[in-house]
C-alpha cells in the first residue's frame, strides 16, 4: 500500500492522523505521512506519533523505503530504539502524526533558498545537502565565484517575494525536457506515471520532490558562509542563517 504524501501538496502541514499499514525492524510506514524522507539532499523529519492513549512515540528521522515495489512516497518512519513503539505499533493502529515544525521549517526555507541560488549561479549542481542549520550546493564549474555578487543576487531574489509553486509533468514531458533537471547527482523518480517541478517565478523551474516556502521573502535573511574549491571541477557554496 503506497503512501499518501500530504507534504508534496502542502509542505505546511504539521500533523495528520494516519493509521500504520507495515512495522519493520527499525520503524513503521503509514497510510498518510507529513514527514519528509530524507531525500534530496534535503533531511528526513522528526517527531512524534500518538497513540490513541496519549502516548508519545519518537520519530528520529524518515527514510524512504527500500523494499521491493515501493514508490518514492513510501516512507519508513524511524523510531527512538529507547522507546516503547514495539509494543505500541501494530498494523492497524491509528496514530497522530506530527513533525518538528520549527526544524522542518528551517529545512524549507534553505531549501528554497538553494533554488534562488540556482537562479544566481546558473550551473549544473553535483551535491546537495540541507539541514536546519545550514545548506550547501555544490556546483560543477570551474570558475571562481565571487562571494559578495553570490549574496547580492541572491538577496535581491529573496527581498523580491517571488511565488513559489510545484506543478506537476508526465514521465514523457520530462524526458522531452531534461534541461529541467539541474542536478547531476540526484535524478527525478520517472517511473510512476509523473514528476514535481518546482517553479519560482520566472525565476527557476526544475524537478524537485522537496519541501518549500510559498513565498522567497519567507527565506528570510540568509548569508552566503562560505565558498570553496571542493575540487578542480566543483565549487561549493554554504548558507547558513543570518
Ligand atoms: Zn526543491
Amino acid at each position: 500500500m503506497t503512501t499518501h504524501a500530504l507534504f508534496r501538496e502542502d509542505a505546511y502541514l504539521r500533523e495528520c492522523d494516519a493509521v500504520v499499514t507495515r512495522v519493520d525492524d527499525d520503524g513503521v510506514e503509514l497510510d498518510r505521512t507529513i514527514f519528509y524522507p530524507q531525500g534530496g539532499g534535503q533531511a528526513g523529519d522528526t517527531g512524534v506519533l500518538t497513540t490513541t492513549d496519549g502516548l508519545r512515540l519518537r520519530v528520529i528521522d524518515a527514510r524512504k523505503s527500500k523494499r521491493d515495489g515501493t514508490t518514492p512516497d513510501d516512507a519508513v518512519h524511524l523510531m527512538d530504539p529507547s522507546g516503547q513503539w514495539r509494543s505500541q505499533l501494530m498494523v492497524g493502529t491509528p496514530v497522530r502524526a506530527q513533525i518538528d515544525w520549527d526544524r522542518r521549517y528551517r529545512h524549507m526555507r534553505f531549501h528554497t533558498a538553494t533554488h534562488l541560488l540556482c537562479a544566481v549561479v546558473k550551473e549544473l549542481v553535483d551535491g546537495c545537502s540541507i539541514t536546519a542549520e545550514y545548506a550547501r550546493l555544490d556546483f560543477a564549474m570551474t570558475d571562481l565565484l565571487d562571494k559578495q555578487q553570490v549574496q547580492d543576487g541572491l538577496d535581491a531574489l529573496i527581498a523580491a517575494s517571488h511565488r513559489v509553486e510545484s506543478e506537476w509533468i508526465s514521465d514523457d514531458e520530462m524526458q522531452a525536457n531534461p534541461q529541467l533537471v539541474k542536478s547531476m547527482s540526484v535524478s527525478p523518480p520517472v517511473g510512476f506515471g509523473r514528476v514535481r517541478l518546482l517553479r519560482v517565478s520566472d525565476i527557476d523551474l526544475q524537478a524537485c520532490g522537496g519541501t518549500h516556502v510559498r513565498n522567497t521573502a519567507e527565506i528570510g535573511a540568509v548569508r552566503v558562509a562560505k565558498i570553496e574549491k571542493k575540487s578542480a571541477r566543483t565549487r561549493r557554496v554554504v548558507l547558513e542563517f543570518v
